[in-house]
């Protein structure tokens, strides 16, 4: 009898498993994966089109082209984990497993800033990124207000990637002098764990002229009178506001006794979570290191999905050794000026978890190209339509 492995999501995590458990599994193992879209977007495409140097059909790889044939692609919403019978309900099929690898990334929850939905705009979806873009065009002088509501959110470096890319694009159109470029943090420092970047990220600002204002936890905008309601102190003024919305868990998580109503948490050796043949990977989990999480980013997703691949291999076909989950990975982080340094993290491969800052160079940028068109390769046939 064929055994059935059922993939919620197809992101970082869904897409590394997919393609690595087919590779390692023959036929009498079906491989199913399931994703609302019909399409795959690597994250940092939102700044190619947020900057109008891509269009959104542009930075979309087709589900349709997934590498391996036999990969049973479903395109559907999932609205129910029964966790007893062990299926997944759709909004139009039910789908049982013998084991279950939930990748469903984070929600953005706009609305849950007060006025934000009417009042300002959002580059961490593909849409916001593309809406974003004729307003930037239009945008020619005022203060601009870029804010990060709260924590988790995916990507730590990204906001502040943002705003070095805002300077450029400002800059290139002679219009930097007329926009005053300020940027709003909840808490004391950027990238509390990253110290040097954090540093570097405040040596540069203060050399472009970017405001940061640490401690300034945005609750809410009134939009008429264009204003950001600042908990604890006086609201400030903005022409033009970008913010980073809040996360949360998706709806079908916080319905279910999986992430008991929050997210998901697994053994973080394992990625397992407390259900049998049931695991967890990316930004739908929790992994806490000391006071810390594992950051939300694909890297540590695709790397979780790796391990989850290779323990059930090894289970499965007896090849192998186990692996454990280690939480070591990189993210970009780009000044603008085509500068791009990274940030390497080691949460769980030592005794304390260590982050450093790497670059820029010339050998990150092309590293970051590469980063993108590794991961497309290795998933699609081809990449785009
Ligand atoms: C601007 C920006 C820049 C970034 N830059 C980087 C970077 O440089 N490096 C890096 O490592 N990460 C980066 N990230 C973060 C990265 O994109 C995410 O952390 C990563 O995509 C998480 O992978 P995942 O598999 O956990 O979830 P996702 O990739 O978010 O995949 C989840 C999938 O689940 C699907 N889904 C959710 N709910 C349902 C449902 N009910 N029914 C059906 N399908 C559903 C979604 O459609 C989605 O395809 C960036 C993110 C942003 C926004």
């Amino acid at each position: 009898m064929s055994k059935e492995i059922l993939i919620l999501g197809a992101g970082f995590g869904g897409l590394e498993a997919a393609t690595g458990l087919r590779e390692g599994l023959d036929d009498s193992y079906r491989i199913t994966l399931i994703d609302k879209n019909d399409h795959f977007i690597i994250g940092f495409s939102k700044f190619e089109v947020m900057f109008g140097r891509q269009t959104i059909s542009g930075v979309k790889s087709y589900y349709a082209n997934l590498t391996h044939d036999s990969v049973n692609f479903i395109q559907d919403v999932i609205e129910r984990i029964d966790l007893e019978a062990r299926a997944v309900i759709t909004s139009s099929d039910t789908y049982s497993y013998d084991y279950l690898i939930v990748g469903l990334g984070a929600e953005l929850a706009p609305q849950l800033t007060p006025g934000f939905v009417e009042g300002g705009h959002e580059f961490y979806s593909l849409d916001g990124a593309g809406r974003l873009f004729p307003v930037l065009e239009a945008f020619t002088s005022g203060t601009l207000l870029l804010s990060i509501f709260g924590p988790p959110y995916k990507c730590p470096p990204a906001p502040y990637e943002a705003a070095f890319q805002l300077h450029d694009y400002f800059r290139a159109k002679g219009v930097r002098k007329d926009i005053a470029l300020k940027m709003l943090i909840p808490g004391g420092v950027p990238l509390p764990v990253a110290e040097g970047a954090a540093v570097e990220i405040e040596r540069r600002f203060a050399e472009r002229g970017i405001e940061l204002f640490t401690q300034h936890k945005v609750i809410s905008l009134d939009a008429s009178a264009r204003l950001a309601q600042i908990e604890g102190r006086q609201p400030k003024p903005y022409d033009l506001f970008i913010g980073v919305p809040l996360h949360r868990p998706p709806q079908v998580i916080r319905d279910s006794d999986l992430g008991q109503k929050g997210w998901i948490q697994v053994d973080p050796d394992t990625l397992a979570t407390a259900y049998e043949n049931v695991y967890a990977v990316g930004d739908v989990t929790t992994i806490p290191v000391g006071d810390v999480a594992v950051p939300k980013a694909g890297a540590f997703a695709e790397a979780a999905a790796k391990v989850v691949v290779n323990n059930l291999l090894f289970e499965l076909t007896g090849r192998g050794q186990p692996a454990r989950f280690e939480a070591i990975g990189t993210c970009f982080l780009e000044f603008g000026n085509d500068e791009v340094a990274q940030i390497s993290a080691n949460y769980r491969g030592q005794a304390e978890p260590a982050v450093a800052l790497e670059g820029p160079s010339e050998a990150l940028r092309e590293g970051k190209r590469h980063f993108e068109d590794d991961r497309i390769q290795r998933w699609f046939k081809q990449p785009g339509g």
